[in-house]
C-alpha cells in the first residue's frame, strides 16, 4: 500500500515537498489553509495589477536547476527567465544614486568611484565569498544534521574557519572595504536571510557571490509563476489538494502522529510534514507533550525583521526607478538597532522597492505602475491600524522627496500588509516574514531539528530547518525533508 503522507501548508517549502514525496510514491495530500497556494509567496491582484506578495528576487538559479532536474525538467520548461541589467539601483542617502549592473566588469568604474581601488578590493572579498559558497554546496548545504557529531565531521571542521563561521559578514566585508556605501552593497542581502550584517556569521558572504555572480533573475509574470510551476509539478505526480482547509489538530498515538484534524474530517496519516510555521506547528497543532521546544527556547531565538509593506498601483509611469530600487540611510545602524535591539517603528529607514513593471506588463494595466515597498520593522510591534497607516505615509513622502515624482494622487490601489496581517494569513510567529535569523546559533545543526523529537513521524520543511530562508534554501529543504520521510517511511 501506498504510505500516506499529509503536507500540512502550501507554502513552497509545502509544494515542493509535496511533488517531490509523490515522486517517491507516496500518497501525498497537502491541506492549506488560504484559498490558494504560495504561502508566503502568494499573489494578490486587483484592477489589473499583479502583486507578488513576497519574494522578488530569484536568486541561486542552480538550485532551482536542480529542484526541478529531480524531475527530469529544467526551469525554463515553465518558466520564462530574464537577467535583469542592472541588477538594482541604490538610493544612497538623498545625495548620490547609481545603478549596480549585471557583468561585474561593468561596475568597477563606480567601485572604484567609492573608494580607491575599490573594484580590487570588491574582487579580493568576492574571491572568499566564491569559495565560501562553493563549499557550502559541497559539503553542507544538501545535507541535514541530526546532532553536533554530524556537524562537527571533517570536512566541516578542516573548512569551518575558511568557511567563515567565526566573525560577521560586516567585519569580513569592512577588512576589505573602508566606504560605507560599498560595504552597503555587499551587505544589504543579509536582510534577505532575516539578519543584520553584524550579526550574521562571515561565512554568509557567499550571498554577494550569489548576487553579483550568478545574477539577478526575474520570472516574467512574476513569483507567482515559480508557485503554480510547483503547484502543476505536484498535480502531475498526483498530489491532492486542499485549499481553505487549516489542520486544526496532529492527533498522535503513542509518540506517532495518526492523523490531520480539519474541519473537512480527519486525513489518515503514516507521516506528516508540516510547512506552517514551526511555533504554531508545535504550539496549536500537538499537545503539549507533543513538543520537542517549549516557550522558552522561542523566547531567546533571534527572529528575523516582520515587514511594513505597501503594495500600490499607480495610473501612470514613474521615471528614475528601475525593477529592484534600494533606498540606505547612511548610517543605516540606528535601523537595524530598531529591528534587533530595541524594538520600535524606525524614526530613519532603509526601504526596498520593487517596481515589477518595468520588466514585466502583466504586473500592470498599460501606462501604469505597480510599486512594492518593503521597510524591515521589528517583529511583535504594536500594529493597530493608526500605528501602521502613519508609518506608511511616512514611507511615501519619504519616496516622493527622494525621487522627486509626487505619485500619492496618482495611486488607484493600495493595500498595507504588516505584522499582524503575518499573523492572520499564516500563523506566523510574532509576525515574522523570514522566521528565524541566520544567525551562527541559528544555522545548520542549530536550526530547528527535521523531525520532531516527541512525534516520530512528524517532519518540517520550509524555511524554519536547515538550510532556512529564501526560495533557494526551501527547495533544498524539501528535498531533505522528502528523501528523509521516503527513507525512514
Ligand atoms: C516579504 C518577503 C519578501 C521575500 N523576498 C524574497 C526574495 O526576494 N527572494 C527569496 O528567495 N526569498 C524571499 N523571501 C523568503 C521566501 O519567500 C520564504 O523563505 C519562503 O517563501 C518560505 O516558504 P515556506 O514554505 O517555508 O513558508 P510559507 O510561505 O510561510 O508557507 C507556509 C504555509 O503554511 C500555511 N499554514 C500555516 N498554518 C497552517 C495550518 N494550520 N493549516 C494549513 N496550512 C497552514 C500558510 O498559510 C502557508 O501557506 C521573502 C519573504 C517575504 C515574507
Amino acid at each position: 500500500m501506498r504510505r500516506r503522507t499529509v503536507v500540512v501548508g502550501a507554502g513552497l517549502g509545502g509544494l515542493a515537498t509535496a511533488a517531490l514525496l509523490a515522486k517517491k510514491g507516496c500518497d501525498v495530500t497537502v491541506l492549506e489553509k488560504n484559498d490558494s497556494p504560495g504561502g508566503r509567496a502568494r499573489v494578490w491582484e486587483d484592477r489589473g495589477f499583479l502583486f507578488d506578495m513576497g519574494p522578488s528576487w530569484y536568486l541561486m538559479p542552480e538550485a532551482f536547476d536542480r529542484y526541478f532536474g529531480l524531475f527530469g525538467r529544467s526551469p525554463s520548461d515553465v518558466l520564462s527567465l530574464v537577467r535583469l541589467d542592472p541588477q538594482f539601483r541604490v538610493f544612497s542617502g538623498t545625495e548620490d544614486v547609481y545603478d549596480v549592473r549585471d557583468a561585474l566588469s561593468a561596475n568597477a568604474g563606480l567601485f572604484d568611484r567609492l573608494e580607491p581601488d575599490g573594484a580590487a578590493k570588491t574582487e579580493r572579498y568576492l574571491e572568499k565569498a566564491r569559495e565560501q559558497y562553493d563549499l557550502s554546496v559541497r559539503h553542507f548545504l544538501y545535507r541535514d544534521y541530526d546532532g553536533l557529531s554530524d556537524f562537527l565531521d571533517k570536512k566541516i571542521i578542516k573548512n569551518g574557519l575558511r568557511l567563515g563561521f567565526v566573525g560577521s559578514v560586516h567585519g569580513q566585508a569592512s577588512k576589505e572595504i573602508r566606504d560605507e556605501r560599498l560595504q552597503q552593497i555587499l551587505e544589504f542581502t543579509m536582510v534577505f536571510i532575516g539578519g543584520a550584517p553584524k550579526k550574521t556569521p562571515g561565512f554568509y558572504a557567499l550571498m554577494s557571490s550569489i548576487v553579483l555572480d550568478q545574477g539577478v533573475w526575474y520570472p516574467m509574470g512574476g513569483i507567482t509563476t515559480v508557485v503554480k510551476a510547483l503547484h502543476e509539478l505536484g498535480l502531475s505526480q498526483g498530489v491532492r489538494y486542499e485549499f481553505g482547509c487549516p489542520a486544526r489538530r496532529i492527533r498522535t498515538e503513542a509518540g506517532r502522529a495518526v492523523e490531520v484534524l480539519t474541519d473537512r474530517g480527519a486525513f489518515p496519516a503514516d507521516a506528516v510534514v508540516s510547512n506552517a510555521d514551526y511555533h504554531h506547528t508545535e504550539t496549536a497543532l500537538l499537545d503539549e507533550g507533543g513538543r520537542t521546544y517549549n516557550e522558552r527556547y522561542w523566547r531567546r531565538r533571534v527572529l528575523s525583521p516582520s515587514a511594513l509593506i505597501l503594495y500600490v498601483g499607480l495610473n501612470r509611469r514613474v521615471e528614475g526607478l528601475v525593477h529592484h530600487n534600494l533606498y540606505f540611510e547612511k548610517d543605516w545602524g540606528r535601523h537595524f538597532d530598531t529591528v534587533f535591539s530595541r524594538p520600535a517603528w524606525p524614526e530613519s529607514f532603509s526601504y526596498y522597492v520593487s517596481c515589477p513593471s518595468k520588466t514585466d506588463p502583466a504586473t500592470a494595466p498599460a501606462g501604469m505602475e505597480n510599486l512594492f515597498f518593503l521597510v524591515p520593522v521589528a517583529p511583535g510591534l504594536e500594529d493597530s491600524d493608526q500605528a501602521r497607516e502613519a508609518f506608511a505615509g511616512r514611507v511615501l513622502d519619504h519616496f516622493e522627496r527622494l525621487t522627486g515624482e509626487r505619485i500619492t494622487p496618482n495611486i488607484v490601489v493600495r493595500r498595507v500588509f504588516s505584522g499582524r496581517d503575518f499573523i492572520s494569513d499564516y500563523n506566523t510567529y510574532q509576525g515574522t516574514a523570514f522566521g528565524l535569523s541566520h544567525t551562527l546559533f541559528q544555522t545548520a545543526v542549530f536550526r530547528p531539528r527535521r523531525r520532531s523529537r516527541r512525534v516520530g513521524n512528524l517532519y518540517f520543511a520550509g524555511q524554519y530547518p536547515h538550510p532556512g530562508v529564501g526560495m533557494p534554501m526551501v527547495l533544498i529543504s524539501a528535498e531533505l525533508a522528502a528523501e528523509r520521510v521516503a527513507r525512514e517511511l
